[in-house]
């Protein structure tokens, strides 16, 4: 089948590079000039496990190719997908203006032809409730004829899109057009050979499918968030709690874990849009205002106790930070937490030397030289005070506890990851925080007593 997608980003790409691997012919359009550039030479411009391949072997093959002009990709095109930004506006609702703005050349475009034929245009992105009825009004006004519209949000995770889009749990489609229906579940057909749902609904359920899943899940992690809090407080341990709630098949062990509030492209917008779309119907979504308030609270938490550790003042102190993704496996930033905590860090005056795997670049162009990028998790840790972790990048789990000693000023962790066991923190000489669970005293310890003066100097920091 020809495809076209418009929007090459985290969903676009990845939406583009798998269904030119189940052997449809893909065009991809994006305004970015650069970004075209760079994928048409088989650079890819994001980091997502598994991508390359594909990407590599469908562009070579000639079924995934490249363009800035929209016209190209979606003429000859049977489906067109909106994989486009909806980016949060200032009070929360989803701004939807290159949807429509594309949605209204693409109707300019089928208006043209001399004689219409018929295409099925697809939301991607997510979008509020009502926005297929919009786009489909959009498209009737340019001029187009033979069209459907279709919602079909979008579930992949970023880290593990691949996986995600290749086998996807299920897939929604909304449509009362059964035509475009019988079109769509033909496409994905495919990806569900194991016997996953291809679920079929109408437009409406179809979106507020999507919003709801994001907006559980993220009541969910801050759910989990608070019990933490309040375990800190009343000296239970939130490990434990987990494992014990988890086990309970109706609450599953998924999305559990605590840490410094969530953050990514997705669910802050995600939420703040179903909050402004349920006050625009005449309903407040009371338990996803509580989520937005908590989660702005729980990602300051862990800086702001970095800070009263140190008196109230950063000034003069060397602050390294482990991870700089919203998570691991991903280069994307958006919405970090960990920008959060270096936020409150540098107000208090720190030095921050930051190391991500492969969030530098990213980070880079949103906090610029306000703080000291590293080229290795030891090199960040260098005459370090102390260390916060914001990331659980899989290479954070098992360091050299002894290195890291031997190179930092203090033996002192804020994880806000609960990477590692606080007794054997402890006992190994670590004064270490972490969330929602008990602190032990550090223990002088000789297990890691080596000398200051082996200190291996060769991570640099840059
Ligand atoms: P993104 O910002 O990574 O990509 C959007 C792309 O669209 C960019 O490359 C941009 O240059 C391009 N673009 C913008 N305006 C354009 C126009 N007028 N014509 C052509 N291209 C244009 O965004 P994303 O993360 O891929 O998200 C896209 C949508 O999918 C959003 O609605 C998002 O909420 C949703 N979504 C994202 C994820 C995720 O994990 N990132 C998961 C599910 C759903």
């Amino acid at each position: 089948m020809k495809i076209a997608i418009v929007g090459t980003g985290y969903v676009g790409l990845v939406t583009g590079t798998c269904f030119a691997e189940m052997g449809n012919d893909v065009c991809c359009v994006d305004i970015d000039d650069h970004k075209v550039d760079r994928l048409r030479q088989g650079q890819l411009p994001i980091y997502e496990p598994g991508l390359e391949v594909f990407f590599e072997r469908n562009l070579r093959e000639g079924r995934l190719r490249f363009t800035t002009v929209l016209e190209e990709a979606v003429l000859p095109a049977e489906v067109v997908f909106l994989a486009l930004p909806t980016p949060p506006r200032g009070d929360g609702s989803a701004d939807l203006s290159a949807v429509l703005q594309v949605a209204a050349q693409i109707g300019s475009l089928l208006a043209a032809e001399p004689e219409p034929r018929y295409r099925v245009i697809v939301n991607k992105s997510t979008v509020p409730v009502g926005t297929a009825a919009r786009v489909r009004r959009v498209l009737e006004e340019a001029g187009a004829v033979a069209f459907d519209v279709v919602s079909n949000p979008e579930f992949l995770r970023e880290g593990v899109a691949v996986d995600d889009f290749m086998k996807p749990e299920r897939v929604v489609i909304g449509t009362s057009s059964e035509h475009a229906a019988r079109l769509m579940t033909g496409l994905y057909e495919p990806f569900v050979r194991q016997g996953n749902p291809i679920l079929v609904m109408d437009e409406r359920s179809a979106e507020m499918t999507k919003y709801a899943a994001n907006a559980f899940l993220a009541a969910k992690i801050t759910f989990m968030n608070e019990v933490a809090n309040v375990c800190e407080r009343l000296g239970a341990n939130v490990d434990q709690v987990r494992i014990g709630i988890g086990t309970d098949s109706r609450i599953g062990k998924q999305f559990l874990y605590p840490g410094i509030g969530f953050g990514g492209s997705c669910f802050p917008k995600d939420v703040k849009a179903l909050v402004h779309t349920s006050n625009e119907a005449g309903y407040q979504f009371e338990i996803l205002e509580a989520t937005l308030r908590v989660n702005e609270r729980q990602r300051r938490r862990l800086a702001e106790e970095v800070v009263s550790h140190f008196g109230g003042t950063l000034k003069g102190r060397r602050v390294a930070v482990w991870g700089l993704a919203f998570k691991p496996n991903t280069d994307d930033v958006r919405e970090a937490p960990s920008h959060y905590v270096i936020e409150v860090l540098l107000a208090a005056g720190a030095d921050v030397v930051a190391y991500d795997p492969e969030a530098r670049e990213t980070t880079r162009q949103v906090l610029g030289d306000r703080i000291a990028y590293a080229e290795s998790e030891y090199g960040a840790l260098e005459g370090a005070d102390v260390l916060v972790i914001c990331t659980e990048w899989n290479e954070f789990r098992r360091p050299d506890f002894g290195r890291m000693k031997r190179l930092m000023k203090a033996p002192l962790i804020f994880d806000g990851r609960n990477l590692y066991d606080p007794k054997r923190m402890a006992s190994l000489g670590f004064d270490y925080h972490s969330i929602g669970r008990p602190h032990y005293e550090s223990e002088t310890s000789d297990v890691l007593a080596d000398e200051r003066s082996t200190v291996d100097r060769s991570d640099s920091v840059s």
